[in-house]
């Protein structure tokens, strides 16, 4: 064993294989690879090997596609056979819901050159003739399915990197891990100890306790998993080519050819987890006791929608554990406050995602970036709140619904309510419908007086529209109350606070009192945050942004801070608030403070700490509605005070509480972009048009260079508004654009403007096309629908109200 290396990758699984080939292949070869038994010994050896590019997240297909598109070249690095089957793969529908979904996984696959097809029943039936018709309505082809070999590829991989100089130390178990004063690790194991630069935790089966070893408790849980092999099938041993893969959405199973026969597996609604707390280290090339019992609804309906499956009897049945995070994506990158701690772990389709994962997780830790977009399957997407009893519920709830439509309107219960504020019941006694946002229930909209509030289910406009509709003229016509518990707010303080924000900030820092718009760009010059910076003067400033993305942006921070003379501090529970909109907004607050809100004395993008309703408040004069606005931020103990007083105060101007669906439908109007929508890692300022909000004659900021050579070129592509001529169905986000009928581009959000009475979309579309007003189409629910660009935004386009 070697006694000192750049890289220790823990777990000697696919997933940890990959990571251990990408970082050889990207040229860092003093890496090692430590597996406690014999490589794919935990959840990998068993697994059914299957792989397709069906993501709801866009990014995570696409490195779905790499993936599977990798294989080739990991046989050719190592000689190893990986059992490559392509055989292209059938997904079908039994209901028109499902059939929407299908429509909106092949549009976004358009425009991500993935090359689906919607098919008809009787083309599905000719590519897959076990299939009885009479149970479907339609299905999707995608090219890019198939299987391989588990530890063909583990091997290929593993031998691709010894090939490039790494190291596998195979019956080696890791037992801790030790933080060093210069930042590495001191790499405990069974047969000896060494020193390693970075850690990456790709432990698997075991990650929960390689995260312990560094106090951290990762939101992974294994299911058992069960699949079974029939005996043979006529139609199959007859068949000339191997058999396609095939979902089948509604009998909750996927299909594959093994040998004769046919592999079939479920995700049954009753899943049961398995080694809850703590997995046994014992635990190496195991199965569990089958269950069938516990899958004979599935197999029931399998066997009526595939006839020949029952003819044909089960030779072995398997059931195996594999792990998932509380929305069955990966969890993925370095970990906030650990040094060099990297995790490749919760990689429940590790046949699809294991070479996405490897090649993002080796990307960040050499140039210090993913180089793509990975949200989806950031860590830092959880935050302290994903508890095991939370992560618990929300994977039993994923593995129940695996296979069962998820509309964009839907709102999964599971481990619910979590996270609340003091004035959650009085939203409820409002009607206010929620949502959970990182954990915290906020107000999606509200159901007026005498109706339930219940959001119905679909791909289409829901009974919401019209109360939403409600909420959003009171905001245009009179004033309207929102909560905005679920913005991140941070405090940044000290000596040093306004050089490092000057740094860390793109857009010039605003004076005292004032508050400033500016975007957080990385080296590259893309988008990382986009934040609303107040200066609160004596060398204090507050911060808001997105509250998703509050890990990952304190992971950001705290990474650039000085050693001494800045202070960070997240106010994620100590500061809740609310922001009070519309033209009668400006009398509201008058009424519950003494201080002067006049125009004059409290212009447009003031800051201000003042009293309101007898409480300390801090107070800026914004709004993401495009009114005239305020955002009142109090201490958490007062906030159910604030909201009573608010409420009172406002009965006689109109006011009326509104949720995330009309803001949503405000800022439309206004062309405002949103953060994980407009905004994300793979834009730049220019992309997205904010570069008024950029500041390169300031000190020098991260990205600044960036920000310079793209000036230099000029943006490939621009963020547009779209008036989409809709029925029922509006933009969601993720459909393609079509330009004069070629697919240029994709929306990133949509829905209907209500106070202009049209149905809008954001989106990107290449810069040679963005000044066209015509020939523009986006494809709603597999209908073309004609859309003109709007040059200026829909509402107020010159934001005179916002000034008033
Ligand atoms: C029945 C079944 C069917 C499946 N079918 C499919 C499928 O069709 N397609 C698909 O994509 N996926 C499938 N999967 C899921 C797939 O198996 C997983 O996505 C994949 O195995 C995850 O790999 P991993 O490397 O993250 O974890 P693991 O395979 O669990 O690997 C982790 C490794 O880390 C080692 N380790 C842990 N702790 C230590 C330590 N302290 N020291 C040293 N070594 C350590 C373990 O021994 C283990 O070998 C299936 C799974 C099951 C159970």
């Amino acid at each position: 064993m070697k006694s000192h290396v750049q890289v220790a990758v823990i777990g000697g699984g696919v997933v940890g294989a990959s990571v251990l080939y990408h970082l050889t292949r990207a040229g860092w070869n003093d890496v090692v690879l430590i597996e406690r038994d014999e490589l794919t010994s935990g959840s990998t050896w068993h697994a059914a090997g299957g792989m397709h590019t069906l993501n709801g997240d866009p990014n995570v297909a696409k490195l779905q596609e790499y993936t599977i598109k990798l294989y080739r070249e990991i046989e050719e690095a190592s000689g190893q056979s990986c059992g490559i089957h392509i055989t292209a793969g059938v997904d079908l529908a039994a209901t028109p819901e499902r059939m929407d979904f299908l429509k909106v996984a092949c549009a976004r696959a358009r425009y991500l050159g993935l090359g689906m097809e919607i098919i008809s029943v009787d083309e599905a039936a000719r590519l897959f003739p076990l299939m009885d018709k009479r149970h479907f309505v339609g299905a999707l082809y995608n090219p890019l399915e198939g299987h391989v070999d588990p530890a063909g590829v583990t091997q290929a991989y593993a031998k691709a990197a010894r090939n490039r100089g790494a190291d596998v130390y195979r019956f080696t178990r890791v037992t801790a891990l030790l933080p060093r004063a210069d930042g590495s690790w001191d790499v405990i194991t069974d047969k000896g100890n060494l020193v390693a630069e970075h850690v990456v935790n790709a432990g698997g089966l075991w990650a929960r306790e390689v995260g312990r070893f560094v106090g951290l408790e990762l939101p992974v849980l294994a299911m058992e998993h069960q699949y079974l092999i029939t005996g043979e099938i006529p139609e199959v041993a007859a068949s000339p080519t191997e058999m396609l893969h095939v979902i089948d959405f509604d009998g909750e199973i996927y299909m594959r050819q093994e040998g004769r026969g046919m592999l079939i597996g479920t995700y049954e609604k009753a899943g049961v987890p398995w080694a809850e707390r703590e997995t046994p280290w014992d635990f190496a090339n195991a199965l569990l006791q089958p269950d069938l019992d516990r899958i004979a609804d599935n197999l029931e309906v399998g066997f009526r929608h595939f006839p020949a499956l029952e003819r044909a009897g089960i030779k072995r049945i398997v059931n195996g554990p594999f792990t998932f995070a509380p929305d069955g994506n990966p969890v993925v990158g370095p970990v906030r406050g650990l040094h060099n701690y990297w995790v490749a772990c919760g990689v429940m389709a590790g046949f699809s995602q294991g070479g996405g994962v490897g090649l993002a997780l080796a990307n960040w830790m050499i140039d210090g970036d993913p180089g793509f977009d990975v949200w989806a399957m950031d860590v830092a997407r959880f935050g302290d709140w994903a508890t095991m009893a939370y992560t618990n519920a929300k994977v039993r709830e994923n593995y129940a619904r695996r296979f069962r439509v998820r509309f964009p309107n839907e709102e999964l219960p599971a481990a619910r309510p979590l996270r609340t504020t003091p004035v959650y019941d009085r939203l409820r006694e409002r009607g206010a419908v929620f949502g959970a946002a990182f954990g915290l229930e906020h107000a999606l909209w509200f159901a007026p007086p005498g109706t339930e509030p219940r959001e119905d289910v679909t791909y289409r406009r829901s009974n919401a529209h019209g109360p939403v509709g409600d909420e959003c003229r009171a905001v245009r016509n009179d004033v309207g109350l929102l909560e905005i518990a679920t913005f991140s707010k941070y405090e940044v303080s000290g000596a040093g606070a306004r050089a490092w924000l000057d740094r860390m900030l793109a857009n010039r820092l605003p004076a005292e009192g004032r508050l400033a718009l500016s975007p957080m760009l990385n080296d590259n010059g893309r988008l990382i945050g986009d934040f609303t910076v107040a200066n609160a003067g004596r060398d204090r400033y507050f911060i808001f942004g997105s509250g998703i993305a509050e890990q990952y942006h304190l992971r950001w921070f705290e990474s650039h801070l000085p050693p001494s003379g800045v202070a960070i501090r997240s106010l994620r529970t100590e500061l809740l608030g609310f922001a009070i909109a519309g033209p009668a907004s400006r009398d509201l607050l008058a009424k519950l403070t003494s201080a002067d809100v006049s125009s004059d004395a409290f212009p447009f993008l003031a800051f201000r700490e003042i009293e309101v309703a007898m409480l300390p408040a801090r107070v800026g004069r914004i709004s993401f509605t495009g009114e005239l606005g305020y955002e009142i931020w109090v201490a958490a103990d007062g906030e159910r005070v604030l909201c009573d007083a608010l409420c009172a105060a406002g009965a006689d101007l109109g006011l009326r509480p509104f949720g995330a669906r009309a803001l949503n439908s405000l800022r439309l109007e206004k062309s405002f972009g949103n953060w994980a929508r407009e905004y994300r890692p793979i834009y730049t300022p220019a992309d997205a048009g904010l570069e008024r909000f950029v500041d390169v004659a300031k000190p020098e900021f991260i990205g600044c260079a960036a920000v310079l050579r793209d000036r230099e070129r000029g943006p490939t592509r621009r963020l547009v508004t779209l008036v989409v001529d809709v029925n029922d169905a509006d933009a969601i986000g993720d459909e393609p654009v079509w330009h004069d009928g070629r697919v240029v581009g994709w929306v990133t959000s949509g829905g209907f403007g209500h106070c202009v009475g049209r149905s809008i979309a954001l989106a990107y579309v290449p810069a040679p096309v963005a000044g066209a007003t015509e020939g523009f189409e986006v494809e709603i629910l597999g209908e073309r629908r004609g859309a003109v660009r709007a040059a200026r935004p829909l509402y107020d386009p010159t934001g005179l109200r916002m000034r008033s």
